[in-house]
C-alpha cells in the first residue's frame, strides 16, 4: 500500500475570536505533537488549516481543536472538507492572507496564572517585572489604536523589543509568539511615581515602595490601571476611606476592594462557588458578594448593605503592590462624580490634583478608556452589572450575514453603543451616564473609535424615543445632516426585552417582564413596570404597573420620599396624610406636604410613571430605609439587606384591565411593624405577580430584563419558582441587564426589520 493511500489531507476553517489569541501557534504545536503536516493562516473570516497525515491523528488534532482550544479564543464555527494530498513535508504558519478588517478587538485579559508565576519567580527575567503578559493574558482593547491587532497599532509601538523577547515573539513554541505588548524590564514601559507638579519622584520598584507607604500613612493615591486610573486607599482604614468619600464627593455608593488573592478575599466575604469562579476567572471582574461578620473592612467601604464588590488584583502592577501591601485596597475609578474615568497624568493631576498624595503611572499610553466590569451572582447565574474590562468589547454572532450597518446608540444612563455589520453584533464597554459635557465627550470618542477599528460607517442609526436622550439628540442630527441613513426610535423597555434576545438569538414572540427605573412610554409617560409580548417586530403592553406621579420630576427620582408621598396622595386626603404616623410623612414638614399636594393636584412637573424601580423607592421611604438617594439603585440594594427569606408571606395585589395595582399593597404595608416584613413580603409580592402572569401564557417564554433584576433576592426567587413550576425563562448574563443592554436590544431589532 502506498503512503497516500492511507494519508488524508483536509482543509478546516475556524471562525469566531480565532485571531490575535495564539490560535495559530495552538495549531501549530497541535499539528506537530501529532506528526500531522501542512499550514496555517489567518484569513479574511478566521483562520484555515490544511493538515496531512494519518486518518487518527487527523481526528484527534479536530477533536483537540474542539475541546482544547487557546483560553481567549472563542469558536463559532468549523468547517471541514477533505483535499487531495500533496506531501508536505512540515507543518508551518504562513504568513497572512489579508488583513481583515472584521477582526474582532479583544478585551483586557488578567495576569494568567503561568505569568504571575514567572514574575514570582526570582531566577526568571521578568521577576518582579509589572507589565509580564503573553499570548493568554495582558492588555488588548486599551492599547489598541486601530486594527489589525499588531504591535505597530497599539501603544506599545514606542517601545522596540530587545533581543530576548524578540527571539520569545517569533518562536512559535513559545507562549509568547506573538504576544503584541511582549516585554521586559529591559525594553519594556517603566513605572514611575509623580509628585503632585507631575515631577518623577521615584522609579521602579522603588516607586512601589514608596507609594505602599503612603497607602499605609493612610493617604489617598492614584494609580494607573489598565483601562484608566484608580483612586486608591486602604481599605481597612476608616478615616482614609472617609476621606477619599469626602474627597470624591460620593457619600454611599459602595466602593469596590481588590485584594491579592482569593485566600485573602475570603476573609471579607462568604462566597459561592460561582462567586469564586468568576473573581478568579481571566477577566477578574468586581463581584458582589456577602459581606462575613468579621468587620475586617473599613465601615466606610459599604455603608448600610450587606454586600460588598471584591475584585482580584489584574495586572502584574497592582500584584506587586498588594503583596508589598499584604492588605486589601479601595480602588475606585478615579473621576469626579458623572465624569468618564481619567486616562491620562495631567487630566488627573487637574482634576484630582487637590485629592491624592501621588500618582503611580506608567509610560505606556491608555489609547481606548475602559472601567472595571461589575457582576453578581443570583442562584448560579451571572448578572452583569456593567460590562467593560474583560468582557468588552463583546462580539455576539449572527446567523447571516447582515447587508447594512447599523448603529444603536443605547440609553442615557449607563450608556453603551453596539455596532452590527456581517454577522457580527458588538458591544462597547460601558461608556457611563451621558450627563455632563466630559461623558458626552467620551461617548463621541468612543464611537469614533469603533468606526475606525471597523471601518465602519452607520446606514441606520437607532436611539430611544426618549426625546431628550443626548443619544437621541445625536441620532437625529446625524439622520439630518446625512440623507441617506435611516433613523429607527425604539421604545426603552421594548428594547431591554430585545436585549435578553439578542443574547439568547431568540425569534419566537416572549412574554417579556421590563421591570425598571424610568424609560420614554408610547403615551409619553415614563414607563418601567412593564409585561409585553414581544418578538423581533413587534410588542404588545399587555399588564403595567398603577402609575403615580414623580412629583418634582427629576427629583423624585432622588428623593424616594415624594414618590411615597404621591402614593398616598393616591389614596388619601391630605388631612388624612398630615394625621399619619409614618417615616415618609416624618420626614417632611406639613408645609412642604402641602406644596407637594399643590403640585400634584394641578400636575405641575409631576409626571406618571409605571416604574416599578421607583415603587422600591417607594417602599424604602415608606419603611424609613431611606428618604433621600446617595446613588442611583440605592433603595433596592438597602431593602434587598433587611430581607429574611424565612419570610414568605405577600401582600395581595389585583390586576385590573391589565392594570398591576399596587394600592392593596400600600395599605399593608402602612399597617406593618417591621422593616423586615416589609422588605420581604414586598419583594416576594413582585415575585408572585411575575410568577402569575407567566402562568396566563404558557405557551410564551419569560424574559426578564430591566434595572430591577439587578436586586438579586428577586432573580434568585423568581428562579426557584420559574424551575419548580417548569417556566421556561431566559435572563441576561452575558451582556448588562440594566440600560447598559438597550444598544444590543437596538441593534437586534434593527438587523431584523433590515432583513425583512
Ligand atoms: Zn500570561
Ligand atoms: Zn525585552
Ligand atoms: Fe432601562
Amino acid at each position: 500500500m502506498s503512503v497516500a493511500s492511507i494519508y488524508k489531507r483536509y482543509r478546516v476553517k475556524v471562525s469566531g475570536i480565532v485571531q490575535g489569541v495564539g490560535f495559530r501557534p495552538f495549531v501549530y504545536q497541535l499539528a506537530r505533537e501529532l506528526g500531522l503536516r501542512g499550514f496555517v493562516f489567518n484569513d479574511g473570516d478566521g483562520v484555515v488549516v490544511e493538515i496531512e497525515g494519518e486518518e487518527l491523528s487527523i481526528q484527534r488534532f479536530k477533536e483537540k481543536l474542539r475541546t482544547s482550544p487557546p483560553p481567549l479564543s472563542r469558536i463559532d464555527s468549523v468547517n471541514e472538507q477533505e483535499v487531495a494530498v500533496l506531501g508536505d513535508t512540515g507543518f508551518v504558519i504562513q504568513e497572512s492572507k489579508q488583513s481583515s478588517a472584521e477582526t474582532m478587538v479583544s478585551p483586557d485579559i488578567a495576569v494568567c496564572d503561568a505569568c504571575r508565576e514567572e514574575m514570582n519567580d526570582i531566577s526568571n527575567r521578568r521577576y518582579h517585572y509589572p507589565f509580564i503578559n503573553c499570548t493568554d493574558c495582558g492588555p488588548r482593547y486599551s492599547i489598541i489604536e486601530s486594527l489589525p491587532y499588531d504591535r505597530p497599532n497599539t501603544s506599545m509601538a514606542a517601545f522596540s523589543m530587545c533581543e530576548a523577547c524578540a527571539k520569545e515573539y517569533n518562536d512559535p513554541n513559545d507562549r509568547r509568539y506573538h504576544a503584541q505588548p511582549i516585554s521586559c524590564h529591559d525594553c519594556g514601559p517603566r513605572v514611575s511615581l509623580l509628585d503632585l507638579d507631575g515631577s518623577v519622584s521615584a522609579q521602579d520598584i522603588e516607586a512601589v515602595n514608596r507609594l505602599c507607604s503612603l497607602i499605609l500613612h493612610g493617604k489617598t493615591v492614584a494609580i494607573k490601571g489598565l483601562g484608566g486610573f484608580h483612586l486608591v486607599c486602604d481599605a481597612t482604614n476608616e478615616e482614609a476611606v472617609a476621606q477619599l468619600r469626602r474627597d470624591k464627593r460620593r457619600p454611599t455608593k459602595p466602593l469596590a476592594v481588590m485584594f491579592d488573592t482569593i485566600e485573602n478575599a475570603k476573609r471579607v466575604s462568604c462566597l459561592s462557588d460561582a462567586e469564586e469562579l468568576l473573581l478568579c476567572s481571566k477577566e477578574h471582574p468586581i463581584v458582589v458578594v456577602q459581606k462575613n461578620d468579621e468587620n475586617l473592612l473599613a465601615p466606610s467601604v459599604a455603608p448600610g448593605i450587606d454586600r460588598v464588590g471584591l475584585f482580584l488584583a489584574y495586572t502584574p502592577l497592582h500584584i506587586l503592590l498588594l503583596e508589598k501591601l499584604g492588605r486589601p485596597i479601595v480602588a475606585t475609578s478615579a473621576n469626579l462624580s458623572d465624569e468618564p474615568i481619567i486616562t491620562d497624568e495631567k487630566t488627573l493631576l487637574t482634576k484630582l490634583g487637590t485629592v491624592v498624595h501621588a500618582v503611580l503611572s506608567y509610560d505606556r499610553k491608555i489609547v481606548n478608556a475602559c472601567d472595571d466590569s461589575v457582576v453578581q451572582v443570583a442562584s448560579t447565574e451571572k448578572i452583569m452589572l456593567r460590562m467593560a474590562r474583560g468582557y468588552a468589547p463583546k462580539s455576539l454572532p449572527l446567523p447571516k450575514k447582515m447587508s447594512n450597518k447599523i448603529l444603536a446608540l443605547g440609553a442615557n444612563q449607563k450608556n453603551s453603543i453596539a455596532l452590527g455589520f456581517g454577522d457580527h453584533m458588538i458591544i462597547s464597554p460601558h461608556i457611563g451616564d451621558l450627563v455632563s459635557l466630559d461623558a458626552v465627550e467620551y461617548f463621541e470618542r468612543t464611537l469614533e473609535t469603533f468606526k475606525r477599528f471597523y471601518g465602519f460607517e452607520p446606514e441606520v442609526v437607532v436611539c430611544d424615543k426618549h426625546p431628550g436622550y443626548e443619544t437621541t439628540l445625536w441620532a437625529k442630527k446625524l439622520a439630518k445632516e446625512r440623507l441617506s441613513v435611516r433613523l429607527i426610535e425604539l421604545q426603552h423597555h421594548y428594547a431591554h426585552a430585545l436585549a435578553c434576545m439578542a443574547e439568547y438569538g431568540l425569534n419566537e414572540p416572549v412574554l417579556a417582564f421590563c421591570f425598571d427605573g424610568t424609560g420614554y412610554g408610547d403615551d409619553g409617560t415614563l414607563w418601567g413596570g412593564e409585561v409585553l409580548i414581544a418578538d423581533t417586530q413587534k410588542y404588545e403592553r399587555v399588564n403595567y404597573l398603577r402609575s403615580f406621579k414623580l412629583i418634582g420630576g427629576e427629583k423624585a427620582v432622588k428623593e424616594p420620599r415624594r414618590i411615597a408621598l404621591s402614593l398616598l396622595f393616591e389614596c388619601y386626603s391630605l388631612d388624612e396624610i398630615i394625621l399619619m404616623d409614618n417615616p415618609t410623612v416624618k420626614s417632611f414638614e406639613h408645609s412642604e406636604i402641602k406644596i407637594l399636594h399643590t403640585m400634584y393636584q394641578r400636575n405641575l412637573n409631576a409626571p406618571a410613571s409605571s416604574s416599578v424601580g421607583r415603587l422600591f423607592d417607594a417602599v424604602a421611604s415608606l419603611t424609613g430605609i431611606a428618604q433621600v438617594l446617595g446613588y442611583e439603585g440605592e433603595s433596592g440594594l438597602l431593602i434587598e439587606t433587611e430581607v429574611h427569606s424565612e419570610i414568605t408571606d405577600t401582600y395581595d395585589y389585583k390586576i385590573v384591565d391589565g392594570i398591576i395595582d399596587w394600592k392593596p399593597m400600600l395599605s399593608a404595608i402602612l399597617n406593618e411593624a417591621s422593616q423586615k416584613d416589609v422588605a420581604a413580603k414586598f419583594i416576594n409580592t413582585l415575585c408572585t405577580i411575575i410568577v402569575d402572569i407567566a402562568h396566563k401564557y404558557p405557551e410564551l417564554p419569560v424574559v426578564l430584563s430591566g434595572g430591577v433584576f439587578q436586586n438579586r433576592y428577586l432573580v434568585e426567587q423568581l428562579l426557584k419558582q420559574f424551575k419548580k413550576e417548569r417556566i421556561r425563562y431566559y435572563i441576561q448574563t452575558d451582556t448588562p441587564i440594566n440600560d447598559g443592554g438597550i444598544a444590543l436590544g437596538q441593534l437586534y431589532y434593527a438587523l431584523h426589520k433590515e432583513q425583512k
